[in-house]
């Protein structure tokens, strides 16, 4: 059942052995009765779009069963449950993913060669589902993968976007952002639940209602309710052996409309509520690493929080009827803070709902919760208003301040605390005109709180929990970041997996570590050729995609180097342009030299209101116009810039890369997980000392990895000590030409001055330290070249990427999550 695996490109329609030819007439069956019966056509009518539709439909029903039955054994287990709180899940399409982990790719393939239709064709017909940013919002789809395939009950929790995140157009190298419509024609995944409706409320006042017992009682009167609908897509693990849920929740409003209004002829009146309540799932704000001011986003947090609170308070009361168990037998975990305001609603649930009293009611708030932080970026460390949350939720913003209180008194009692120290341990900053300090709240309301690399969780405790660590010593740990390697590798590079299945047998598909057998052979020339002619043919593959897309002919032989992630000043695609233009004028000045080919692959969105990053884009796009149509360099560089990086462009870029950009200002990237699917597919990383390139360097081996610039430290030095860029760019007699012509107009002819804003940063305040790195970036660089021509050496070390990074699967990521925070058993497949 499970040999699917090893679908590769060819669409030899061969009935797997043993029984399969009954499998594929069933499936032929199954996909011809949902394409007559629930899509309404007929073979002769049928679009690919139908024949997707009918396809994925049949293939739902195959998880269903084990839907069904993963959740029975937990109700009849009484086994603790995890609740994955995330404002985004980045889950792309989920066509082959789900056959490959039930095992039905080939007898699907064969089905559909049956009835004339070619399985990869239905790829591309799948809208890819983007209801995140970037790597938070993949993190949470890779866990979900990895927690089905552990058999951990589990629910991801989040908001069902009518519009993921907007679809990227460049036009005249300009980036234009455009809805993303991915449910215009239907969502064959989901389940609508009708029947599971929770009020969502906000507004009004509290009133304090004097109890016999001396103490008040709180009741919220809320001005305004609308309600969170759900939706479920069902998440198989690796061989089917459970299926967990991923429920969203839908904005609603409670009447269709006001027909006294619409009946007096005020049709657009009669609507507005409804418009007012819908607002909310209507968008995924664009904000990556900086949060969107308004309060539209609050009410977005707070709508998903309440509505997965009461889900899950209501499933426990009903299997235990007793709300005091609720932390053995439920843990939730917040990814970053986006639902920390599920600290203040917990308590009100358990205190003012469930009259538990206050302190009982923290004990289960904190030994419930986990929190995972993702960045240390202060101006991504979300903060609300005060007055805000008084007028929105005024009962939390009660609740808030009592817990703080209780907290004050606390931190009080730490060694040598004075006032500053107060201030900074405060769930208010006062310093800012009174804002709630949303990680604060995190922090203090649950039992652990977790980086996502050991770089990063050392700072977590160090700079921005530094004081709170001291009153809560012991809740800060570390969970580097994984990936799913049924997606980035079976799924995105079928042909590589088949040569891993050949050398270190199947086995590598239920526990990667057995790719560690790779290693003796690393220099096996046979293995060598096996793996070119992989890469040379997924190279091909994305040639093609650059030339239809972009009408660019790029060689498949040259190196395709690639930097591919949310454009971002502290990524730094900046320095990768500069050194690509430092590269650029070096072999117009000696175009005979032996240089190695490049092919300089960029792709990633820009939130919409960051204009430095939007700029940068510009930048790409004018380098590649001036580059790809300077007939002095040839074939030798190219430079691409492929517009709307998504989970789908990433499956295809990533396999045909041969070298990965992570070259982040160190300190700057929390983990990257960009890094970790690029070297398990054989790229070679050049990359800074940060975020997860740490750990990935101690796996691969220092010769397997080109690592440059300034580390954590220097650069906090730098940064204390004041950057001189000026002496930067007057010791680099390269840097200083690039940025001289940047400024003298060759990249934007007519207009010198287009890329004002980039060089004067650099010139004047490089806080990302571009300027401090080029050069120890661009012999870097020049190290990749020289590898690049010794084969044997760049294949061995190529493989052993792949061979090493074992580590870095999500299944081994939630194995620490279940152990450490959890405290869930699991059970892995196979
Ligand atoms: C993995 C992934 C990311 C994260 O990339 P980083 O390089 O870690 O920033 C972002 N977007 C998509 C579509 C991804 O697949």
């Amino acid at each position: 059942m499970v040999d699917a695996v090893m679908s590769s490109e060819s669409p030899a329609p061969v009935a797997p052995a043993g029984g399969a030819g009954d499998e594929v007439a069933a499936a032929r069956a199954a996909i011809t009765a949902k394409l007559t019966y629930a899509v309404g056509k007929n073979a002769v009518t049928a679009s690919d779009r139908d024949w997707f539709l009918a396809t994925a439909l049949a293939v739902r029903d195959r998880m269903v069963d084990p839907w069904i039955a993963s959740s029975k054994a937990t109700y009849a287990t009484g086994a603790k449950r995890v609740y994955y709180l995330s404002l985004e899940f980045l889950i792309g399409r989920l066509l082959f993913d789900t056959m490959n982990n039930l095992g039905l790719t080939d007898v699907y393939r064969a089905a559909l060669g049956d009835l004339g239709v070619d399985l990869e064709k239905l790829k591309t017909v799948e809208p890819d589902a983007a209801l995140g940013n970037g790597g938070l919002g993949r993190l949470a789809a890779c866990f979900l993968d990895s927690m089905a395939s552990l058999s951990i009950p589990a629910y991801g929790y989040g908001i069902r976007y009518d519009h993921g995140l907007f679809r990227q157009v460049v036009k005249g190298g300009w980036q234009q952002e455009y809805p993303e419509n991915w449910l215009s024609f239907g969502n064959p995944w989901q389940f609508e639940r009708p029947e599971v409706i929770y009020d969502i409320q906000f507004g009004g006042t509290v009133e304090a209602i004097m109890q016999p017992s001396g103490y008040p009682r709180y009741v919220w009167h809320p001005s305004e309710t609308i309600e969170a609908v759900a939706y479920d897509t069902p998440i198989a693990g690796w061989r089917g052996r459970h299926v967990n849920t991923l429920r969203l929740w839908s904005a609603r409003a409670v009447d269709p409309l006001r027909l006294d209004a619409f009946n007096s002829g005020d049709h657009i009146g009669a609507l507005v509520e409804q418009v007012r309540a819908e607002a909310i799932s209507k968008i995924l704000y664009p904000s990556d690493e900086t949060p969107a001011g308004h309060e539209l986003r609050l009410r977005q947090e707070y709508f998903f929080v309440s509505a997965s609170l009461q889900d899950l308070i209501y499933r426990h009361m009903r299997t235990y009827g007793d709300i005091r168990s609720l932390a053995d037998k439920v843990a939730i975990q917040l990814n970053d803070t986006h639902p920390a305001i599920s600290v203040a609603e917990l308590m009100r649930i358990l205190v003012d709902v469930r009259d538990i009293p206050w302190d009982e009611a923290w004990d289960i708030t904190c030994r419930t919760l986990g929190y995972t932080n993702h960045t240390l970026l202060p101006e991504a460390l979300e903060t609300w208003p005060v007055p805000l949350l008084e007028r929105l939720l005024p009962r939390q913003m009660q609740i808030i301040y009592l817990i703080n209180a209780i907290h004050l008194e606390k931190a009080k009692h730490v060694e040598g605390a004075d006032d500053a120290f107060l201030s900074s341990v405060s769930l208010i900053d006062e310093a800012n005109g009174r804002k709630v300090r949303m990680g604060h709240l995190a922090f203090i309301g649950s039992h652990s709180i977790n980086g996502v690399s050991a770089l990063h969780s050392d700072l977590v405790q160090k700079t921005i929990f530094r004081d709170l660590d001291r009153v809560y010593p012991g809740r800060i740990n570390n969970k580097t970041n994984g990936i799913t390697f049924r997606r980035w590798l079976q799924g995105a590079n079928p042909g590589l997996t088949r040569i891993l299945v050949d050398n270190c047998g199947d086995g590598i598909l239920d526990d990667p570590t057995g790719l560690a057998k790779l290693v003796p052979h690393a220099g096996d020339t046979g293995l060598h050729d096996a793996f070119g002619s992989v890469r040379r043919a997924n190279k091909i593959a994305l040639a093609r995609l650059i030339r239809d897309r972009l009408d660019i002919r790029v060689n498949p032989n040259a190196l395709f180097d690639v930097q591919i992630k949310r454009i971002h000043e502290y990524k730094r695609q900046l320095l990768n342009i500069l050194e690509t233009i430092a590269l650029y004028q070096a072999m117009r000045a000696q175009p005979h030299k032996e240089w190695v080919p490049r092919v300089k692959i960029f792709a990633g969105k820009a939130a919409a209101s960051y204009h430095q990053a939007k700029l940068i884009i510009k930048l790409a796009n004018d380098v590649a116009q001036v580059v790809n149509s300077d007939p002095t360099v040839r074939d030798l560089l190219k430079v691409v810039f492929l517009p709307n990086y998504n989970v789908s462009l990433a499956e295809m870029i990533i396999p045909a890369a041969d070298l990965s950009e992570q070259i982040s200002t160190a300190g700057m990237e929390a983990s990257g997980t960009g890094n970790m699917k690029l070297a398990l597919n054989g790229a070679l990383t050049i990359g800074t000392l940060d975020g997860a390139n740490v750990e990935i360097k101690e796996h691969v081996g220092d010769d397997n990895i080109f690592i440059f610039g300034l580390t954590t430290e220097e650069v906090a030095e730098r940064r204390r000590q004041g950057i001189d860029a000026g002496a930067a760019i007057a010791a680099s007699r390269e840097l200083a030409a690039v940025l001289e012509a940047i400024e003298t107009g060759i990249f934007s002819p007519g207009e010198p001055g287009r890329f004002a804003a980039l060089t004067t940063a650099l010139r004047h305040h490089d806080y990302f330290l571009v300027t401090a790195d080029f050069d120890s970036y661009y012999a870097a660089q020049r190290d990749v070249d020289a590898l690049w021509l010794d084969r044997a050496a760049w294949w061995k070390a190529s493989l052993t990427n792949t061979a090493r990074v074992a580590w870095f699967s999500s299944d081994r990521t939630i194995a620490e999550y279940a152990k450490d925070i959890w405290n869930v058993p699991v059970r892995p497949a196979g």
